[in-house]
């Protein structure tokens, strides 16, 4: 007789929020039942459906906030909990297997219905630290658990348990600024960028001095490399980080700082300069396409094709329209690599006017630094505010949730290191790459004498 095992159940794919308020409070809704429970909204995605088109429709269903009411900042995906025997969709799925997005409201006082579903009774904004594990469903309690800490991680890690969790959240600063990195420094797609917003002296994110930001970095730099080695070993990811700036922004130390912990076998960094002539005798993309990433790399643009738009809109290299079309052709490339599996990360090094002329002067008093300076950069430090305006357009224009732009404090070279490394390490880590397994019983293997 066949061996008629019963087919198993799949598991259901699920979009959740942890919805915050610019107060750092989170929206939760109770369940419409007669008991005491709260649940974040969430909801199955339907057949191929991309999980952020169910994390919208389930957002805007459950409590009434559309896309546009806030911003995705994190996310956090393979979060499984069996359905309770009882539930009467455990006939079909196992469980469900969740994506949790954590989403900040843009504005104070977002207006929240949950008339279109009858999925809550009502909806409370919670303090951080009334959300105890014992007002969410037990079945739900582990996964929760693994959100707060992966989405709040200032929280003291102890005082998670199963009734309570306290938050280290300071009530008085606004929340975006208590992010992390990934989302302070973030330019969101489609917002306005103002860049009196980014102080280049900006050092919230460390409460410290540069003597003190060391541990932290060199701890950060110890996970660097196990997480690159990892991400070279399993040669499945392709990861592009692009650097910008003026002159004298830092992008070489920055580089160099942040990136040398790691093995060059899976690392390279590519400096563009001023094009040669066979570079120029080629489409702008050429020699760009061919340095980008390959399966278990990561590659370092240091300049890239950025420059072909600003040099040639701000020293007038070619005819406006030869930059202006070539906004299109970077957005689709780009939105090209990302469909392939490259993560793009883009980063603006912010330094002030004042900065960049201590550093040019430096590199002239420096003889171990004077073969740094052009007689280019004099021009383009006095062309200072067309650059500025065109990296404000560029980067509104360029940002997208596949391709983001931050901009990097760097007026402090530590400050910059440590975010920049932050930054690095928080997208390595989403990616959770793991050391492939043997498809064989290595017990079974014999090597010979
Ligand atoms: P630093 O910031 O330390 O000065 P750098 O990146 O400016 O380093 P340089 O060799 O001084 O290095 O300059 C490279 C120059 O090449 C920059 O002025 C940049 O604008 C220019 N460049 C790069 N790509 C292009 C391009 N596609 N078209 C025109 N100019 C370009
Ligand atoms: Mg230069």
């Amino acid at each position: 007789m066949p061996n008629q095992q019963p087919h198993p159940r799949p598991w259901r794919p699920n979009a959740a929020a942890v919805i915050i308020s610019t107060e750092g409070k989170v929206l939760l809704g109770k369940d419409p039942g007669n008991n005491d429970y709260w649940h974040f909204p969430q909801g199955g995605a339907v057949k191929n459906e991309p999980i952020e088109h169910a994390l919208a429709r389930e957002v805007w269903e459950e409590v009434g906030l559309r896309p546009a009411d806030y911003m995705i900042a994190r996310s956090i995906s393979n979060l499984r909990y069996k359905y309770p025997e009882h539930n009467s969709k455990s006939n079909r799925w196992i469980g469900q297997n969740q994506t949790y997005f954590l989403l900040v409201c843009k504005n104070d006082h977002p207006k929240i219905s949950v008339a279109r579903s009858s999925e809550f009774s009502k909806v409370k904004w919670f303090d951080i630290h009334e959300l105890k594990l014992s007002i969410f469903p037990k079945f739900k309690r582990s996964v929760i658990q693994k959100v707060l800490l992966e989405f709040f991680p200032e929280h003291s890690q102890s005082s998670l348990t199963e009734t309570s969790c306290v938050s280290t959240l300071h009530p008085n600063v606004p929340i975006n600024q208590q992010l992390p990195v990934m989302d302070r420094y973030l330019v969101p797609h489609g917002s306005k960028l103002n860049f009196k917003n980014f102080p280049p002296d900006d050092k919230n994110l460390f409460s410290g001095n540069k003597e003190e930001s060391l541990v932290e970095f060199n701890a950060l730099s110890k996970e660097f490399q196990e997480l690159q080695r990892k991400f070279y070993a399993e040669n499945k990811h392709r990861m592009l980080i692009i650097f910008q700036a003026m002159d004298a922004g830092g992008k070489d130390g920055c580089i160099r700082n942040v990136f040398s912990n790691g093995d060059p076998q899976g690392i390279r960094v590519i400096p563009f300069k001023k094009p040669t002539p066979d570079e120029l005798a080629h489409d702008y993309l050429w020699r760009i396409h061919k340095e980008v990433p390959g399966n278990g790399q990561i590659v370092i643009f240091n300049r890239s094709h950025y420059e072909d738009i600003i040099a040639v809109k701000v020293k007038r290299l070619f005819p406006d329209e030869v930059w202006k079309r070539r906004y299109q052709s970077i957005i689709d490339f780009e939105r090209m690599l990302a469909e392939e599996g490259t993560t793009i990360i883009k980063i603006f090094l912010n330094i002030s006017k004042a900065e960049q002329k201590a550093r040019l002067e430096g590199r002239l008093n420096n003889p171990e630094k004077i073969w740094k300076f052009q007689m280019d950069d004099l021009d383009d430090r006095n062309r200072w505010d067309d650059f500025q305006n065109a990296y404000r357009d560029l980067i509104e224009a360029t940002s997208f949730p596949h391709a983001p732009w931050y901009i990097i404090p760097a007026n402090r070279k530590w400050y910059r290191n440590l975010v920049v490394l932050r930054l690095v390490v928080e997208k390595l880590r989403s990616l959770k790459c793991t050391y492939p397994q043997p498809i064989f019983d290595p017990s079974t293997i014999k090597i010979s004498d």
